[in-house]
């Protein structure tokens, strides 16, 4: 039997990643009681190993094997490795199952406070109205139930705490934010950047990252050290861990349950209302209760759907918030499968082994299906490049002796792109419980149903062709161009099984976040996102939580919850 809590709070929020950690932040300055409940272990700044050298590590980051044999999943991401694996979900305690014609790899899959922000990538940009409302604009899905108006105002607030370095760029379908100053292009970049503008009108622009380059709220700014990915001592990078659930945590208002595995959402026998949340302790596998007046999911899209269809009920049989039968359906990511490099003239840039080391590079807007210009005849939407230059000493250099020395000195010097790409929302691409397999702790398991259609496959065709157009207009040498099909996915950036919308029959959640059947219960991770825009997800998963949360407590004061 669980033991129960006497402990009663305002709000319970599941998770402390990127929307959780925001969740925290809001309700408890604001001085409501919270519960935040982490499957992970407690992070610090003890655990970052930002400037250690590999030499120092026991198998000198050299063995993935020895990761592979607990995390097969995780390692195929690079961010997951020697130095920082025992942040990621050990895949064999906690697998997740899928066709075996639709593979589909889930990384990224983080136990540790701060979630997927200890080890992301950081570009940050705004979602426009050309995105929210896509489908007035080429008909294809739902648009969002909301606005750029109603976002924008909460897209500022959370740029201005975060720290995002970018340029301004005046590009109604990319809005601008409220930016620190950029991180200067590389002159190669710089080269690239205008060769691409004058040749073929398309905008190249310093990345827009977290990454902090004038000092906030006692962060430094970035000192150009390099992986991020392994933390950061100096804080010059949004993780959630050390802002908004440090902020949440020094108020007195919120309370960190760290190793809280949730298995569902409790309801109230009597009413339609959620009531508490039932979790299993991951040290000593024992299942405990608490309880509040609201409880909020921010657990990462598939894992929050996950809880929802656990907690199903004699009246909510087929899971919770899921009258409409929409829950776990329209699973998008992004493709970003296509791409490509090319060599650059050195312009005197000089490889050095452990010098400073640039966290991000450039980024190139969405081209394609923009306003007063015609569709683009292959597909729908569009996509964004990432990308970034290079030098390299060049160690393929033939030879021996003084002659390898010197040819070793000779820059390679190169820029490479990755288009990052929309997937559209379609009803076979969703996730479900899997009767027959459980995790460690005795939690059913997701399966996976997720593939490529015909729009994604010409969209990653032209990821590739257009690199190659772009680095041939800029000069580059030796062009390498690819297009791969994206199966097994890694994007990281699922989105849109609980989605929202206007309508209860064809939507889960309404545009504030809060489940259309159980008023106390809301979901504020990018399971609500009606379309996944090619732009990263995580600056408006930010914005569109703070809403929800100024939302859910307004609704708290006029006792409508
Ligand atoms: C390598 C990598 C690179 C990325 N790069 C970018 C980028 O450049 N730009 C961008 O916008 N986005 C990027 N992302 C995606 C970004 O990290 C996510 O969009 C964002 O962190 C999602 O926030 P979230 O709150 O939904 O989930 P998370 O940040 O993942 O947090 C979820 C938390 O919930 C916890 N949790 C899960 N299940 C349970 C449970 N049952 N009970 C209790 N707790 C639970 C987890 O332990 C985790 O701490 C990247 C992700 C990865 C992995
Ligand atoms: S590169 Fe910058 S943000 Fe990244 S770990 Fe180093 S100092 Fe921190």
């Amino acid at each position: 039997m669980p033991q129960q809590k006497n402990h009663s709070y305002d709000v319970i929020v599941v998770g402390s990643g990127a929307s959780g950690g925001w969740a925290c932040k809001r309700l408890a300055e604001a001085g409501l009681k919270v519960a935040l409940l982490e499957a992970g272990r407690l992070q610090s700044d003890r655990n970052f190993t930002e400037h250690k050298p590999a030499f120092e590590l026991k198998y000198r980051n050299r063995a993935p094997e020895i990761v592979r044999k607990t995390r097969p999943i995780q390692v195929k991401f690079g961010v997951c490795n020697e130095y920082t694996f025992n942040w990621f979900v050990n895949d064999l305690e906690e697998p997740y199952t899928t066709p075996a014609d639709k593979p589909f790899d889930w990384m990224g899959r983080l136990r540790v406070t701060g979630g997927r922000t200890n080890v992301w990538g950081r570009v940050s940009l705004r979602f426009s109205d050309w995105d929210f409302k896509a489908a007035s604009f080429d008909g294809h899905g739902e648009n969002w139930p909301l606005g750029y108006k109603d976002i924008e105002p909460y897209y500022d607030l959370v740029e201005k705490y975060v720290g995002i370095t970018g340029s301004a760029e005046g590009l109604e379908h990319l809005p601008d934010g409220q930016f620190q100053p950029p991180v200067p292009l590389t002159c190669q970049e710089t080269f690239f950047r205008n060769r691409v503008k004058e040749k073929l009108g398309r905008t190249v622009m310093p990345a827009r990252s977290a990454n902090l380059t004038k000092p906030i709220n006692g962060r430094g700014p970035c000192h150009f050290c390099g992986p991020c990915e392994r933390g950061c001592m100096t804080h010059s990078y949004f993780n959630s861990a050390f802002t908004t659930v440090a902020d949440a945590l020094n108020t007195g208002n919120c309370t960190l349950l760290s190793n809280a595995m949730v298995h569902k959402v409790l309801m109230d026998p009597d009413r339609n209302r959620a009531r508490g949340i039932l979790y299993i302790d991951r040290n000593t596998h024992h299942a405990r209760e608490i309880y509040a007046r609201t409880v909020i999911l921010c657990a990462q899209t598939q894992e929050s759907v996950r809880i929802l269809l656990n907690s199903a009920t004699p009246q909510h049989s087929n899971g919770l918030a899921n009258s409409s039968g929409v829950l776990g359906h329209y699973l998008t990511a992004h493709v970003r499968s296509g791409g490509g490099s090319g060599e650059f003239p050195a312009f005197g840039a000089r490889p050095s082994l452990g010098g400073p080391s640039k966290p991000l590079g450039i980024y190139i807007a969405r081209f394609r299906n923009l306003q007063n210009a015609p569709p683009y005849k292959k597909f729908l939407r569009g996509f964004g490049y990432e990308g970034e230059s290079s030098a390299e000493f060049n160690w393929k250099a033939p030879g021996f002796g003084e002659a390898y020395k010197k040819a070793l000195l000779e820059p390679r010097t190169s820029i490479g792109i990755t288009g990052f790409g929309e997937v559209l929302p379609r009803w076979d691409n969703f996730v479900e419980l899997d009767p027959s397999v459980k995790d460690i702790y005795g939690i059913p398991v997701l399966k996976i149903h997720m593939s490529d259609g015909e729009n994604e496959r010409a969209m990653i065709q032209d990821m590739s062709d257009s690199a190659g157009e772009m680095l041939e207009a800029a000069g580059a040498k030796n062009i390498r161009t690819y297009a791969h099909p994206s199966a097994p996915r890694w994007a990281l950036h699922e989105a849109g099984i609980a989605r929202m919308g206007a309508d209860p029959n064809k939507s889960v959640l309404n545009q504030f976040q809060q489940t259309h059947d159980i008023k106390n219960l809301f979901v504020m991770d990018a399971s609500g996102f009606t379309s996944n825009p090619c732009q990263n997800p995580t600056l408006t998963i930010m914005a569109l939580c703070v809403r929800s949360c100024d939302y859910l407590m307004s609704e708290l004061k006029r006792n409508a919850i």
